[in-house]
């Protein structure tokens, strides 16, 4: 089975199209998208279109799809991602507004071997920042597999015994960081965001799985940053939400 990981879209359809170009549709089995379709970019309706026309076979909510749709309060949020989720929730068809709705919450199992989740299995609005967080997180994983988003930052935590270790692709690096899956261990992996990078790495990052290699693949592609910047300045989304893609921070 090959899987397709997205995670973190945040309403950029500049990057998310670059990753869907890198990734068509005959390049995998099952899509599996971690949440926050919007929040934060300048084109919310046309990446909830595209996710939807391609009937993820798991699909989950985070916390800014949440916010954006009114089923919880921007109280969490800082002001520059509360005055996004406002402008999101106007901007929204009524359509899209009820498909992001609707979204479920995590933790969801993908297959026998695979779960994805938004922040944790345990929380679907907790980060893993650390070897920590990713220990408990570990814990309350029911596959050997699981995927989360929420940090925006690619990496993979490997449990070996009862020790966790950490890969991260090196920001600005290669295009592709391997993980192999090897039977006995456990794995929390974050395929990085698509729309909103953190790890001062501004190219899209996505992941793919084929189950059959045991094979997890953290990508990293370009696309049109000037664009994705220019559609949130024209909105009167606050700039610095342009100025971040630009840093990957
Ligand atoms: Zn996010």
């Amino acid at each position: 089975m090959r899987f397709l990981i997205l995670s973190d879209i945040h309403g950029n359809i500049d990057a998310l199209d670059a990753v869907l170009a890198r990734a068509p549709r005959d390049s995998y089995d099952r899509l599996l998208v971690l949440g926050d379709l919007v929040g934060y970019g300048g084109t919310p309706n046309e990446v909830v279109d595209r996710i939807f026309e391609l009937s993820p076979d798991v699909i989950i909510r985070g916390n800014h799809d949440k916010v954006a749709t009114g089923i919880e309060s921007a109280d969490k949020f800082n002001r520059v991602a509360a005055e996004a989720a406002r402008w999101t929730q106007d901007t929204l068809s009524p359509e899209n507004r009820k498909r992001v709705a609707g979204l479920p919450a995590g933790p969801k199992n993908a297959d026998k071997d695979v779960e994805v989740c938004h922040g944790t299995p345990f929380d679907e609005d907790s980060y893993v920042f650390d070897e920590d967080d990713a220990s408990r997180a570990l814990e309350s994983a029911s596959r050997q597999v699981c995927f989360f988003g929420h940090t925006h930052v690619p990496v993979a935590y490997v449990l070996k015994g009862s020790e966790v270790t950490v890969t991260r692709p090196q920001p600005g690096g290669a295009e592709t960081t391997v993980v192999n899956i090897i039977k006995k261990d456990r794995y929390l992996i974050n395929p990085g965001s698509i729309g909103q990078p953190r790890d001062t790495d501004p190219r899209a990052s996505y992941a793919t799985y084929d189950s059959k290699k045991r094979r997890v693949e953290i990508r990293r592609v370009p696309y049109r940053i000037d664009l994705a910047q220019q559609r949130i300045t024209e909105s009167g989304l606050p700039e610095s939400l342009a100025f971040r893609l630009g840093i990957g921070r």
